[in-house]
């Protein structure tokens, strides 16, 4: 391997109808840090480059470019305009493998070029399963659900990657993915193979990365960057998979005009239908809508029918699993605080955290946590309400 096999960071757009999803420009803010400080570290030019699929996307690479892409790779076709992931996956590989594009971002490597070092997809529906048939497809690793990425040149030591033998991988890509509900850190690595009886390059070294964690960058529209137009190459059998018609289901559970959010989590195990009542207790009282975590949607604990299928379905997931809200006041009782969760409720005004554990991750998040159980602080809560309203309707 030398050191044009492997250039550049290339990350997957997400948009909808050339509306672009925040993931995305989060995403290239990530990329654009990283790929400044790479760039500073090893005297080198590798660029951050946007993939953009769709129809008519009109002036979404001036948007790109303005928040950090150095260039744009436009596949702009009547077939690529809502994703299926056949054609998605296939046009993206050929991009990734496309030498006449990498001699387009960096004429000086592009003989040597073999594939992007780098590879990112947002971790929502889209990207999470598009990340996996992509990279599939270019047989190389994928870290899911990554929210800090560091690059470093790493001493490894392993019987099967290095024979048993310490070897230094340069320019490493460092996933870090929280796991166990956030209480644990797991550094992923996507190392080629230097052991000679099994040598074999494993790049793009790729991760799809949680949305809502890396902030957006700040629009300079006196950034210059080359835009690539690229022509996809489908056969009939690709084409299999129409699209007759589509509707987007508009969720009736209504959080966007919810001032205030009240969730819950499984801090409701000990008595979960009466304190699923005293939620929406509370709830009704301050107007709020309901949320749950992830956890809860998967229905684990025995309820009566109409709480199970009034608050412990998917469309009340709050996180990256499910929805983002940004009420006044958000109520966390008996939430964790793990990453993904936080994901979708960050932009809250307010937060108010209930849990008896002080060491919880919510406490980190929250404005005002009280320590305790709900079953004893949310009565509370309820009783000054109800006295606060009477004195106002006095
Ligand atoms: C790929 C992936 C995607 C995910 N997406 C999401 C997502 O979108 N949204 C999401 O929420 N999660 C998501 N998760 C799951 C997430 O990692 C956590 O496991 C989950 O958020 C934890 O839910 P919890 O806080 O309800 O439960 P726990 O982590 O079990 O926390 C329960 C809390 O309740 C407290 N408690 C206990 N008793 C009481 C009491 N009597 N009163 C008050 N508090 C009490 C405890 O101290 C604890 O802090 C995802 C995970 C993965 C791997």
């Amino acid at each position: 391997m030398t050191d044009g096999d492997y250039r550049h960071v290339y990350i997957v757009i997400e948009h909808e109808d050339g509306r672009l999803l925040q993931v995305s420009l989060e995403m290239l803010g990530e990329a654009r840090r990283m790929m400044d400080d790479f760039n500073k570290r090893y005297s080198s030019k590798e660029k951050v480059v946007a993939v953009l699929l769709g129809s008519n996307v009109g002036e979404v690479p001036k948007i790109l470019i303005a928040h950090g892409a150095d260039a744009v790779v436009c596949a702009d076709s009547p077939e690529l305009r809502h994703v299926r992931n056949t054609i998605f996956t296939k046009v993206i590989s050929q991009i990734s493998l496309d030498k006449g594009i990498a001699e387009k971002v960096e004429p000086e490597y592009a003989p040597q070029f073999k594939r992007p070092r780098y590879l990112f997809f947002g971790a929502d529906s889209i990207g999470r399963h598009l990340s996996a048939t992509v990279m599939a497809e270019l047989e190389s690793g994928l870290a899911s659900d990554i929210n800090k990425l560091v690059v470093a040149d790493l001493q490894i030591t392993h019987q099967n990657k290095t024979g048993g033998k310490p070897i230094t991988y340069d320019k490493t890509l460092e996933m870090y993915r929280p796991d166990f509900s956030g209480f644990l850190w797991t550094t992923i690595l996507c190392l080629d193979n230097k052991n000679p009886a099994l040598q074999k390059d494993y790049h793009p070294q790729a991760c799809s990365i949680i949305p809502g964690v890396f902030e957006v960058p700040k629009e300079d529209s006196t950034r210059s960057g080359t835009v690539i137009e690229y022509s996809p190459r489908f056969d009939e059998k690709d084409l299999l998979v129409k699209i007759i018609d589509r509707k987007v289901i508009k969720s009736e559970i209504d959080f966007d005009s919810a001032k205030a959010v009240v969730s819950f989590g499984r801090g409701v195990k000990d008595s979960p239908e009466e304190n699923i009542k005293m939620i929406e207790s509370l709830a009704s009282e301050i107007g709020a809508q309901i949320g749950i975590t992830l956890p809860l949607s998967k229905r684990p604990f025995s309820v009566s029918q109409s709480i199970d299928s009034t608050y412990l379905i998917p469309d009340r997931v709050i996180g990256i699993s499910g929805r983002k809200v940004s009420p006044k006041v958000y109520f966390a009782i008996g939430i964790s605080g793990a990453m993904q969760h936080i994901a979708g409720m960050r932009d809250s005004e307010l937060v108010i955290a209930i849990n008896p554990d002080e060491d919880a991750a919510i406490k980190n998040e929250c404005d005002i946590f009280v320590r305790g159980r709900m079953e004893d602080v949310v009565p509370v809560f309820l009783e000054e309400l109800k006295k606060q309203r009477q004195v106002v309707q006095a």
